[in-house]
């Protein structure tokens, strides 16, 4: 009845390449989450976003914030 279903939920953190949207390395990333992934370089928590093709995004830790950029 009690099914044993944790194998899969205490699989090791995930690691994974791809570029920092931080510090603009070529680097890896470690997931905290399914979504979320940390870049071991910098430290930045990315989200990885799926859209044809892999990317991330980086996670501002302060609430959503416009952020408007004086080029
Ligand atoms: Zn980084």
């Amino acid at each position: 009845m009690y099914k044993k279903t944790f194998g899969q939920l205490e699989m090791s953190a995930q690691v994974t390449s791809g570029i920092c949207p931080t510090c603009r390395e070529s680097s890896m990333f470690v997931s905290l989450t399914p979504e979320i992934f940390r870049c071991i370089t910098c430290g930045a928590d990315c989200r990885q976003h799926v859209n044809g093709k892999i990317s991330y995004i980086p996670i501002t830790s302060s609430k959503s914030v416009d952020v408007t950029v004086d080029v």
